[in-house]
């Protein structure tokens, strides 16, 4: 319960930025807005987004070697809160400074949060996929309420506007106010985790030590490295960009990203297969854990475009009326939440039915399972995007139905990739390995704010039917190597087992 209310609030303070973060960047100056253009807003906002999951990496890391997940939870969770308590002064500094803040606290807290939910269960235990799930559960509560919250009634609404006139304080900080909601959920979050903390008992309380003094160097030489490139050499670019002794355009932060996402998971990948393993078991297990991280960055690579080629799909080409109600095109976002907190007790139930009788399908099958299913929600607008051709407006339940079908793929993959993580990883690299989780829904969400780029040169019935093609024969291939992949972890174990 702890960790699932702290969950919730924290995840309530993101998507409830997140909702309005693009439209705060482009409205005008006159509106409350910092009146930028749609592709310098689009690459902050892509940027922003990759590097709150990229920074899981180090904060994982951080956790195992030096903090314990529990500290990093709340040391993260404060940061965000003075990240959106920053957003809410309207100066452009503090509106960097804020994103950045978000952005450490995220890495810091998420991975090591998920980290915790896994250490409740012991190896083998069948309720680990279904705690998972439930943790999802909260999650998805958090992302529900906060873009209706933030974003759609104090960003946005009249409403709120007209009040804050009657009581004397200018209306287009609006934006401000909603940013400082996003900070006081955080704050919640943080409240309800000092005072349940103790449940957690040992679990994540203690980091790792270090097994001799070469180790503790090394240790602390890969801090500093951390400490210098993620903290010194944003705050060095950051302020000579607000003091206007450089240029931060769109090209150039695109460029900076487009190189340093790609080199950062092909070196931490590599270092894990290659020095990660202590044994043959450990070793496999790893590449194990390569697989899901490829299959789970395509995953989120469709799946994210839910802020960005689909919410432009929603504004552009799609009716605003279903069922008597009068949709916005950020009302389409909230769909995806309140489907996760309707059925993922179902998916969880169905994984526990199907455990009892031995009938649980492997990781990678569940996997293979959500791709083919973030393939099949985008295959259901292949149609829809064919009569938009014609200038028309399609209307609101192809999207519902793509939302459906996506969540359901989701809860394929999302929760399991946290548990399998975390069963996967020897105890020593474990918020390491969640650190990697996050990687892929880095490269995610940075190629699904790319995908619009390729929005304007294909036809959009061809860009949709390419992302059906390529999740699909992606899940596939998962499908083809699960039992092989089973064979290698089952023989791997037997030789360690052996070998003792
Ligand atoms: N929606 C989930 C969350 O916020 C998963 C996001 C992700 O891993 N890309 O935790």
């Amino acid at each position: 319960m702890t960790l699932f209310f702290t969950e919730m609030w924290e995840r309530f303070s993101y998507y409830g930025m997140r909702a309005f973060l693009v439209l705060f960047m482009v409205a005008p100056v006159a509106s409350g807005g910092l009146g930028f253009e749609d592709a310098r807003a689009g690459v902050i906002y892509g940027t922003y987004t990759a590097m709150v999951y990229m920074l899981s990496v180090p904060g994982g890391w951080i956790a195992d070697r030096f903090l314990g997940q529990q500290n990093a939870v709340l040391y993260g969770g404060t940061l965000i809160m003075f990240g959106h308590i920053s957003l809410a002064f309207p100066m452009t500094a503090t509106f960097y400074l804020g994103l950045s803040l978000v952005a450490l606290g995220t890495g810091l807290l998420k991975p090591n949060i998920s980290s915790i939910v896994g250490q409740m269960y012991n190896e083998g235990d069948a309720r680990r996929d279904s705690g998972f799930t439930i943790f999802y559960m909260g999650i998805n509560l958090g992302a529900f309420l906060a873009p209706i919250i933030c974003g759609t009634f104090l960003a946005q609404s009249q409403t709120f506007k007209d009040w804050l006139t009657s009581s004397g304080i200018d209306p287009r900080s609006a934006w401000h106010f909603a940013f400082g909601a996003a900070a006081v959920g955080m704050f919640f979050g943080l409240v309800q985790y000092v005072i349940g903390r103790k449940n957690l008992k040992n679990a994540g309380k203690y980091p790792t030590p270090a097994k001799d003094a070469t180790e503790a160097n090394r240790n602390r030489l890969i801090l500093g490295a951390v400490l210098l490139v993620f903290i010194a050499v944003p705050v060095i670019v950051g302020s000579l960009a607000v003091s206007g002794n450089i240029e931060l355009t769109p090209e150039k932060l695109s460029s900076v990203t487009d190189i340093l996402l790609p080199v950062t998971a092909l070196a931490v990948l590599g270092g894990l297969l290659f020095f990660g393993a202590k044994n043959k078991e450990e070793r496999a297990r790893l590449i194990v854990v390569v697989i899901l991280f490829f299959a789970a960055a395509v995953f989120w690579g469709c799946f994210e475009q839910a802020g960005s080629t689909l919410t432009l799909f929603a504004e552009r080409n799609t009716e605003r009326q279903f069922l008597g109600f009068t949709l916005q095109s950020t009302s389409f976002q909230a769909l995806n939440a309140i489907f996760v907190v309707a059925l993922a007790p179902v998916f969880a139930a169905l994984w526990i039915y199907l455990a009892k009788r031995k009938k649980e399908p492997a990781t990678l099958v569940k996997f293979g399972l959500g791709m083919v299913g973030v393939g099949l929600g985008f295959l259901v607008l292949v149609p829809a995007a064919k009569f938009a051709l014609g200038g028309y407006l399609v209307g609101a339940q192809w999207l519902i139905a793509l939302y459906l079908i996506h969540t359901c793929g989701e809860l394929c993959l999302s929760p399991v990739g946290l548990s399998a993580m975390t069963k996967l990883a020897p105890t020593r690299l474990v918020g390491l390995i969640m650190g990697v989780w996050f990687l892929a829904a880095s490269m995610g969400n940075y190629m699904a704010g790319r995908a619009v780029k390729l929005t304007t040169t294909m036809q959009m019935d061809h860009f949709f039917l390419l992302m059906t093609g390529i999740p699909v024969a992606m899940g596939i291939l998962l499908f083809i190597l699960a039992k092989p992949v089973e064979r290698m972890l089952a023989r791997s174990h037997e030789e360690s087992v052996g070998g003792h």
